[in-house]
């Protein structure tokens, strides 16, 4: 299919195929995020769309597995568009094990719990949702669009439907001012949204984006590399999920950690201590990116 614009995706959604029903971001206000500025958010012809998927099935049907529905919201489709595309996949790729999407809380609180339960048994198993931060004010501040609470409830609707979440936070994005109440809360968060998967990013500030404007008048500040560490030390040592897949292995973050969490909390903050011990070695500038 020929891709419009730059294409983003979950790095466990690296062998998927990428099928792009929407164009950009429904929501396109977050104040740290750059990835879908230059489109303008359109659901894609679904006739165009489902042609892709069969052209694809007849191309390379018997190689995919995973399905990833981009762009930047995809789960902000009508529930019928949804059913189609979820039934052409089925069609077209025979050994589908799951389809997934980036969600916001909008999005899930706008289906009903019956039109999730659709989905859920048409095949979207897996949503990717990222509140970045627990804290309300900050939550605020990044224009995020939902809060503390709306994002627990988003959570409860996918959890009912059956819907396994990967829930993501953003260290950094509350700035120095905010830094501890941004890992605190986060924590909080992630303990009541339950996720079956959790993972955190770095903040970078990307030239041209809202808050790089605040940072260039001082008026948001992103922490060190050891306050970067510290708000990870409290994320990890407060967050208290029934069995979550942690990581921190996106590009963007300084110290890759993987494990279970509650189970693996002691090893990983060992691993923390270490770090900001300077006895642990951090992946260096030039090898992060977004
Ligand atoms: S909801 Fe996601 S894709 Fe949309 S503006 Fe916010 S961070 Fe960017």
């Amino acid at each position: 299919m020929d891709y419009q614009g730059k294409i983003y995706r979950p790095p466990s959604e690296a062998r998927a195929f990428i099928l792009q029903a929407t164009l950009g971001c429904s929501w396109n206000a977050c104040t740290y995020c750059d990835m879908y500025r230059d489109k303008t958010f359109r659901v894609r012809d679904l006739h165009e769309t489902l042609d892709d998927v069969r052209e694809a099935g007849r191309a390379f049907g018997d190689q995919v597995n995973k399905v990833f529905v981009a762009d930047g919201d995809a789960l902000i489709m009508d529930a019928d568009t949804w059913q189609a595309i979820l039934a052409a996949c089925r069609e077209s790729f025979p050994h589908l094990r799951r389809v997934s999407a980036y969600a916001t809380a909008r999005n899930l609180l706008e289906k009903t719990p019956e039109e999730l339960q659709r989905l859920r048994d048409l095949g979207l198993t897996l949503l990717y949702i990222g509140p970045e931060s627990g804290d309300d004010v900050t939550l605020k501040r990044i224009a995020k669009g939902a809060s503390f609470d709306d994002h627990v409830k988003a959570a409860d609707k996918a959890r009912a439907a059956n819907i396994v979440l990967s829930v993501i936070f953003l260290l950094g994005v509350g700035g120095v001012k905010r830094s501890r109440e941004h890992a605190l809360a986060s924590a909080c968060l992630a303990t009541a949204m339950d996720p079956r998967f959790l993972s955190l990013l770095t903040l970078t500030v990307i030239p041209g984006t809202p808050i790089a404007t605040l940072a260039e008048r001082d008026r948001f500040q992103l922490p060190s590399v050891e306050g970067l560490l510290a708000e990870l030390r409290s994320f990890v040592a407060g967050v208290t999920p029934t069995d979550a897949i942690f990581r921190t292995n996106h590009a963007s973050n300084y110290l890759p950690l993987a494990g279970r969490l509650p189970r693996d909390r002691d090893r990983i903050l060992e691993t923390l201590d270490q770090a900001l011990a300077g006895n642990v070695p951090m992946n260096p500038e030039w090898m992060r990116g977004l």
